[in-house]
């Protein structure tokens, strides 16, 4: 039982008096005063505390039982069942009543007491008062009466244990549905992002490229992709070590993203190089972005072991032709690439339209 969770938080149970008398014109249930005061005369002088000890104890062998114990819950549980009976068949025709036995039961389920316990000890609460007030000495045809009226307010009871409980359980599912949500999109987001670079990595790279492929055909925009590769990346591994190296790669990567737009898809295609794709963007807006990659980065040296490090970046462009795949795409971006590096590095080529 949390801490939190007290057994009777009523505030969530919204029965209105409309709905209240429905429930009770159901079963036949009315209010009598008479009935009412034999019913509280019977249950006076102590009895209600040994009543509900005799029920639990019949309850002791029951699996669900066996697990209350006697820790908070289970003195928790006691006490709700000698407050149970101590308002039994008082002001049973009141939202506020709905909703205090409403709350018990959904406590009930919080702690793992299933449904079928709660009716065990409701019918078992219901066969005791019958049987004390059988003992009380009243006439038969009051004893009738009695019993009529102690077996609808316990069908009452257990109709509102019954909604409790469900909503308790549809609660306590509808958190689990929303953590296991959570969970996916965590394991989503990681299994998409490239570990040392926080990036797109290159599986979710290409999911993305595909999908703004279709997204710019269907919508008729022009979509540009751009490849860069670190300049003699390699001497920066053999001077500094591989860990300055991977400091160059997170740089880089942080120098991209502020070069590029919000929008813009920035991902590691692998090792030193990285593919930005921007969508709703012509050639024109893409030599202007891809010169700013090339910039930002060569306007930041980066200070390892007491040295300032000179980094550049090689940059190939192309924009996406009519029908055009995925993969042709990539090639023409690659092939400038290709060129930008055998004219002399740290420069911006772009593939002819
Ligand atoms: P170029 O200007 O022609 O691109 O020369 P380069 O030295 O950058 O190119 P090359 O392909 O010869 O070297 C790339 C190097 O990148 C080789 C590899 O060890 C290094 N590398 C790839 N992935 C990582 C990584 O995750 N961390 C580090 N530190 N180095 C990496
Ligand atoms: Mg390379
Ligand atoms: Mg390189």
């Amino acid at each position: 039982m949390e801490e939190h969770s007290p057994m009777r938080n009523t505030a969530e149970y919204d029965f209105d008096q409309a709905r209240v008398r429905q429930v009770i014109a159901a079963l036949g249930l009315n209010a009598d005063e008479y009935l009412t005061r034999q019913l509280r005369a019977g249950l006076a002088g102590g009895y209600v505390e040994a009543l509900v000890e005799a029920c639990l104890s019949k309850l002791a062998h029951h699996l669900d039982f066996a697990s209350i114990g006697h820790d908070d819950f289970g003195v928790a549980f006691r006490q709700g069942w000698i407050d149970y009976l101590q308002c039994f068949g008082l002001s049973f025709d009141t939202p506020a009543y709905f909703a205090e036995r409403m709350a018990f039961s959904a406590a009930c389920a919080r702690a793992g007491i299933s449904l079928g316990l709660l009716h065990l000890q409701h019918s078992l609460i219901v066969q005791s008062v019958i049987e004390l007030l059988a003992a009380s000495g009243k006439s038969a045809q009051d004893l009738q009466l009695l019993a009529v009226y102690v077996l609808k307010l316990g069908a009452l009871d257990a109709y509102l244990a019954t909604e409790g409980h469900r909503e308790a359980r549809i609660d306590t599912l509808q958190q689990a549905l929303s953590e296991s949500h959570e969970e996916v999109s965590r394991l989503h987001h990681k299994a998409s992002t490239d570990q040392l670079t926080g990036l797109t990595n290159f599986s979710s790279l290409m999911e993305k490229l595909e999908q703004q492929i279709r997204k710019a055909e269907e919508r008729k925009q022009p979509l540009c992709v751009l490849m860069a590769d670190l300049d003699f990346f390699k001497k920066v591994n053999d001077t500094y070590g591989h860990m300055a190296g991977d400091m160059v790669l997170r740089h880089t990567a942080e120098r991209i993203q502020a070069a590029v737009r919000d929008f813009d898809i920035v991902g590691r295609f692998g090792g030193e190089e990285f593919t930005i794709i921007l969508k709703n963007t012509d050639i024109g807006l893409a030599e202007v972005i891809a010169e700013r990659i090339r910039n930002e980065i060569a306007a930041a040296p980066m200070h390892i072991k007491g040295t300032n490090i000179n980094i550049t970046i090689s940059l190939g462009g192309a924009m996406m032709k009519q029908g055009e795949t995925r993969e042709a795409l990539l090639d023409r971006a690659d092939a400038a690439l290709y060129e930008a590096k055998q004219t002399g590095r740290n420069r911006v080529v772009f593939a002819a339209t």
